[in-house]
């Protein structure tokens, strides 16, 4: 492979950049100069965002667990992306796509949600981790070592489902993340980066979730104006309503029907409404409700009539936030399309139709995000950070007060990386420590805000009440991180806290589980070691066995009896030997033993191969 990037060597680690989607993902990387999408064994750039759990506790990823679907639906976690960084309570608010939701309690306020599978339970970074790890493999298997790595998250992700994010990349064995917003992806894969200045609008119609929004560039740095979205509306919504209506032509009632048949009829309905964005029309056999085969045709109008409705459900959303943000629709500079369900005709002519021009839509929708997410992992890699992107905070941050208010510190929409600090005092007479509350939201009481991490700043010297100076500073990196520091001024005695989120995985945790994969990646490798030297192990003994018996006469007595005894071990080993390494022993100690033996069968067996045969024939 020919490389152009100047700074990188064909050895040196690769960035990449990853969408990691509810429905699907995508990893891509900068090859020559351009984002390349890198496939799979299966061929497909996307690879379906979908974690089987097999009962041995191994698991799949993408198709691979997809051919699970239909006898083990319940071993399969699906729109993960939809529970990442949630506490258990908004957890099970989350519309269900058949899968069981349980709420572990970990401790008083941290309420992690699990995904319950029976014999065992995984959490949404867990299952996250798994797909970022399929995806690095294939990353790796194309491109060698994997470097930066740049994932995309949705532009209204909070704190703690970015944390969540990072975690699960961690968890991946990912080196270096770094978090881009997907509509920023996007803008970047068009190039729109080296223009001087401009209003984008990103309409991103995916699988399960429909997010607008609106960049702003200005001197190559990209801010969020706005983002809006419906989390249940997506393509799996056209699925369902195409479903619905085919269910109704084949004569089942839908109250009786059995899962089965609907989702073989959701997926006849998916691959149907695939082949609608390229033909006018299609045909395909189905199962009426009596067993009988006929065969139905759907036309590209009849499709076009289903979607609309939520077709104007996304009208309505992309009005609302752009009158929110005082935008009209003659200050945007352009339009781009995101998303597999984009692809469709008709929402490209509906697009155009409420946007009054004509959308940018030549880089595929489904792969765009990876490829912009790509070029900045280059980018950050290769070339220094020529360009720094901007996000906006997508609430806002502060502290609890007296009282249970909220006092905030950083207004929802401050572009970051940004920094603040407040100035704080004790409120009783020789009050040795303060509880700070940090937290996340829009309401005014803090009860109802979504707590982000509690910490106490002690070792404050006995005072009169309100005479300490607590200093407190918030600080929010490139990756819309933060980190909060607590000082008491008189003493300069010092608190300093990374936010990780209630619900998130704790650093120990993930710790522990870092090396619980890697104990288990190391027993992987033991056991297919051991699998193969039994393979080996077993045909060894016979054809030794067999030659012991054919070739009787071409061994001392004395050479005969060491074998036996050799074979007699292997055999031994082979029944109870759990260990890869002694069963290796005992194989080389056999090949030893009958080397010799071996060469003088080889040598018999050519004489008896040359006599009495043609020499042309050896040739
Ligand atoms: P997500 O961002 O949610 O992971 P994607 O952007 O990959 O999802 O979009 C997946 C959705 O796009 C699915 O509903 C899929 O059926 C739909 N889709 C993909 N290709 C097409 C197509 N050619 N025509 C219509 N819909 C499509
Ligand atoms: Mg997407």
């Amino acid at each position: 492979m020919k490389d152009s990037t100047p700074t990188s060597s064909k050895n040196a680690a690769r960035a990449i950049g990853i969408d990691l989607g509810t429905t699907n993902s995508v990893v891509a990387c900068v090859i020559d100069g351009r984002p390349q999408v890198i496939s799979g064994d299966e061929e497909s750039a996307l690879l379906p965002s979908i974690v089987y759990y097999a009962p041995d506790g191994r698991s799949l990823v993408g198709e691979q667990a997809g051919r699970f679907a239909e006898h083990n639906p319940e071993r399969i976690l699906s729109s993960v992306k939809r529970f990442v960084g949630l506490s258990a309570d908004e957890a099970a608010a989350q519309p269900l796509t058949g899968l069981a939701l349980t709420a572990v309690a970990t401790d008083d306020q941290a309420r992690i949600a699990h995904f319950d599978l029976g014999d065992r339970s995984v959490t949404p970074v867990e299952a996250s981790a798994e797909i970022l790890r399929a995806l690095a493999e294939r990353a790796r298997a194309a491109v060698g070592t994997v470097g930066l790595t740049v994932v995309t998250v949705p532009a209204y992700f909070d704190d703690a489902q970015r944390q969540a994010t990072r975690d699960a990349a961690r968890l991946a064995g990912l080196p270096q993340v770094r978090l881009l917003n997907e509509p920023t992806a996007a803008a970047l894969a068009y190039g729109l980066a080296t223009r001087k200045s401009g209003l984008y609008a990103v309409y991103d119609w995916g699988g399960g979730t429909f997010d607008f929004s609106v960049l702003r560039l200005a001197a190559g740095v990209f801010q969020v104006k706005c983002t809006s979205g419906d989390t249940a509306l997506g393509g799996d919504d056209i699925d369902r309503v195409l479903c619905a209506e085919l269910l109704g032509a084949l004569g089942f009632d839908e109250a009786k029907v059995d899962a089965r048949s609907v989702r073989k009829l959701l997926q006849t309905a998916r691959s149907l409404k695939h082949d609608l964005s390229r033909e006018p029309a299609v045909r395909a056999q189905m199962l009426r409700a009596d067993d009988t085969e006929v065969t139905l045709e759907v036309t590209r109008e009849e499709l076009d009539q289903l979607v609309l409705p939520l077709l104007l459900r996304t009208k309505r959303i992309v009005r609302r936030a752009l009158r929110d943000a005082s935008i009209e629709l003659k200050d945007l500079d352009g339009v781009i399309l995101v998303g597999g369900a984009t692809r469709m005709p008709c929402v490209i002519s509906f697009v155009t139709e409420l946007f009054q021009r004509a959308p940018l839509c030549d880089v595929d929708p489904d792969r765009v995000v990876a490829e912009g997410a790509a070029l900045q992992a280059d980018l950050l890699q290769n070339r220094g950070k020529d360009l720094l992107l901007l996000d906006v905070l997508p609430l806002s941050l502060g502290i609890e007060t007296m009282g249970g208010g909220f006092e905030r510190l950083l207004a929802r929409n401050t572009p970051v990386p940004t920094s603040a600090h407040t100035v704080f005092t004790t409120a009783a007479d020789n009050q040795t420590g303060y509880e700070l509350h940090v937290l996340q939201g829009e309401r005014e009481m803090a009860k109802n805000c979504r707590s982000l991490a509690k910490f106490v700043l002690s070792g404050i010297p006995p005072m009169k009440a309100g005479k300490a100076r607590l200093h407190v500073a918030f600080c929010i990196d490139e990756n819309g991180l933060l980190t909060v520091t607590a000082k008491e001024a008189t003493t300069g005695t010092a608190q300093v806290v990374e936010v990780v989120p209630s619900y998130g995985l704790e650093k120990a945790q993930i710790d522990k589980m870092l090396l619980e994969a890697r104990a288990l990646r190391d027993n992987d490798i033991e056991a297919r070691k051991l699998a193969e030297f039994q393979v080996h192990g077993a045909s060894l003994v016979n054809s030794v066995s067999e030659a012991l018996i054919s070739d009787a006469d071409l061994l001392t007595e004395a050479e005969r009896v060491e074998i036996v005894g050799s074979v007699e071990r292997l055999r031994r080993g082979l029944k109870s030997e759990k260990r890869s390494l002694l069963l290796e022993l005992l194989l080389e100690d056999l090949h030893a033993l009958t080397a010799s033996f071996n060469e003088r069968k080889v040598n018999r067996s050519i004489m008896q191969a040359v006599t009495g045969k043609d020499l042309r024939e050896r040739v």
